[in-house]
């Protein structure tokens, strides 16, 4: 079954009674070297189990299969399985799981699903919920080889983005903390149905694992500081860390940014990891001292 050819994915559909739903993001590749491209991206041999998220109808999947050990799926709509069940049926070697990443416990799929071997991300992230699954998979610090993602392409922007520009963010900070980030390729938005209102583009993110070249005393810490830094984008630094640390106050920001030399007018997009590291290990220090007076 060709599910590159968009009839032939209209009629599947229609085979089963359901429609694109908008909410969830399909938004389904149906371009061949695009899907080989992403595959071959993920891991440079066979010997990799897989972690996709949202295979949809499984175009993406079935060269995951081809090509690597083994692929866990993860899809949030019921209502695409029987269809899964259809189309990779061909395969002995995938696990479709009926789940919303955001509420799984990825560790635990991970120790119990990828006994062994090298494990990476594959995936073409739904667009409404592009960041928080970033995010949560940053956050895990699970030992990932390397996540590929098809994102927006501003998105892909902002993954591999310098500090200084206006690119420059949250995601950008966590994404280079946890590994180095490159575009793999631009996608134009006709090479999906439904053809979503955006370009796209395959970024990956190659994870350092345990050679991080920065690593912050508290990294809960160390990502709470930067959450704060750019959850007031249009303000400094300093009014920024005060709104997301209000128990430090604005007169102990303002010393902490001092003691780093920083101007008192910066924003947070000039820093980088090992700046905001080095600013993360400050702010401990502090609650630390005001924890003992
Ligand atoms: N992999 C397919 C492809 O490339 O053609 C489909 C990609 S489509 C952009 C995103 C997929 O993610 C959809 O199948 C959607 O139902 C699924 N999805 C959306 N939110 C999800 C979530 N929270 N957890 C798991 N899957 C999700």
């Amino acid at each position: 079954m060709n599910l590159c050819d968009t009839n032939v994915v209209r009629r599947l559909m229609a085979s089963y009674g359901i429609s694109f739903r908008h909410e969830f993001g399909q938004n389904f590749l149906t371009d061949p070297s695009v899907i080989e491209e992403i595959a071959a991206a993920a891991y440079p041999t066979e010997d990799c189990t897989i972690l996709e998220i949202g295979p949809g109808i499984g175009t993406l999947t079935r060269a995951l299969c081809e090509r690597y050990r083994k692929v866990i799926a993860l899809e949030i709509d019921r209502n695409l399985i029987p269809i899964l069940d259809e189309t990779l049926a061909d395969f002995d070697n995938v696990t479709v799981i009926n789940a919303d990443v955001m509420k799984t416990d990825l560790a635990e799929l991970l120790a119990s699903a990828f006994a062994e071997g090298a494990v990476a991300v594959c995936a073409n992230l739904p667009y409404y919920i592009t960041s928080p699954i970033l995010m949560k998979l940053l956050e895990s610090d699970l030992p990932f080889w390397g996540v590929t993602v098809m994102v927006q392409k501003e998105f892909a922007d902002r993954l591999c983005a310098a500090p200084g520009g206006k690119e420059y963010g949250a995601i950008t900070v966590s994404a280079a903390y946890r590994g180095s980030a490159e575009k793999i390729l631009n996608v134009p938005a006709d090479r999906f149905l439904p053809a979503p209102k955006v370009d796209s583009a395959v970024a990956r993110l190659r994870l350092y694992g345990d050679r991080k070249p920065v690593v912050p005393k508290d990294e809960d810490l160390f990502f709470r500081t930067v959450r704060a830094a750019f959850g007031q984008r249009r303000k400094t630094l300093a009014n920024a860390l005060t709104a997301g640390f209000p128990e430090l106050g604005k007169q102990t920001v303002t010393t902490l940014l001092e003691e780093l030399n920083l101007p008192a007018d910066i924003r947070g997009e000039r820093l980088s990891v090992e700046q905001f590291a080095n600013l993360s290990n400050l702010i401990l220090e502090k609650q630390t001292e005001s924890k003992k007076e």
